[in-house]
């Protein structure tokens, strides 16, 4: 069970967890309950979606929601950065400029199929590297604190393409037409999050972007033996406590040394 309330500044913020609550337990209630609190923009996220317009995360488990195969994505290492063509997404709704396209090496049939996601730039291993070790020698923090630190500051996510409009390219007459099958991230979100739940929900973020870095081939899972997602297939099997690392102390120490 997960509990929620309103807090004074109606705001949706998380009270307590059951030990066994798992991320699919967190966005479900959290669904449940803002629906409860019709007075809040939030009671009415449906007619709403401007959200939707925001750059939305795709996290390492959402590839198979979606339908995309990893090992076809990392291929192309020469894509970073740009728009990849997923077979099976709808052309109508693509944000996807073909004279942007030139020169890149994606295979027709996929030009015609339409895009659905935007990889970041690859992570600088040597660099993520360098910054744990000296953050882990110039201080007292322990290494796995510096890891998350460094991972909660340097997790550029891979997002959901956009129409021409901005808006998400699977929203459709206001409307998401992949609700089923859509990120996790979608169904989490909140605009009017407390900081508690706001804090959860980037810490499963990023997380979940270093591990579709793993599911890439850009960084080798024995260099995020810490993550949860590594531990499970499906957001069914994490729990919401995995989640939520205290990194109050190592904040604090960063602050006095720097
Ligand atoms: S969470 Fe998104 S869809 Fe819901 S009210 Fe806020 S902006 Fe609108
Ligand atoms: S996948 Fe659906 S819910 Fe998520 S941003 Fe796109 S339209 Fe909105």
């Amino acid at each position: 069970m997960v509990e929620f309330f309103i807090a004074e500044n109606n705001e949706i913020e998380l009270v307590e967890y059951d030990a066994g609550a798992t991320l699919t337990d967190l966005a479900a209630e959290l669904e449940s309950f803002r629906e409860t609190a019709p007075d809040l923009k939030t009671g009415k996220c449906r007619g709403c979606g401007e959200c939707c317009s925001d750059n939305i995360p795709v996290l390492g488990l959402d590839f198979a929601v979606l339908g995309i195969d990893p090992a076809t994505l990392s291929a192309g290492t020469a894509l970073s950065g740009t728009e990849f063509m997923v077979s099976g997404a709808d052309p109508s709704v693509s944000g996807f400029d073909s004279s942007a396209s030139a020169g890149k090496p994606f295979p027709d049939p996929w030009q015609a199929a339409g895009s659905i996601l935007v990889l970041p730039d690859k992570p600088d291993l040597a660099f993520r590297r360098k910054a744990i070790k000296e953050m882990c020698e110039w201080t007292s923090i322990p290494e796995i604190e510096a890891t998350l630190l460094f991972e909660y500051n340097n997790a550029e996510p891979l997002i959901l393409a956009k129409q021409a409009s901005g808006e998400c390219c699977f929203l459709k007459g206001g409307l998401c037409s992949s609700y089923t099958k859509r990120p996790y991230s979608c169904g989490l979100y909140l605009c009017n999050m407390g900081r508690r739940l706001a804090y959860i929900q980037e810490m499963i973020v990023r997380q979940g972007t270093w591990h579709a870095y793993s599911k890439l081939g850009w960084i080798g899972e024995d260099e995020l033996r810490h993550n949860p997602f590594l531990k499970a297939d499906s957001y069914d099997k994490l729990l919401v406590s995995d989640f939520e690392f205290d990194l109050k102390n190592t904040s604090e120490q960063l602050f006095f040394y720097f």
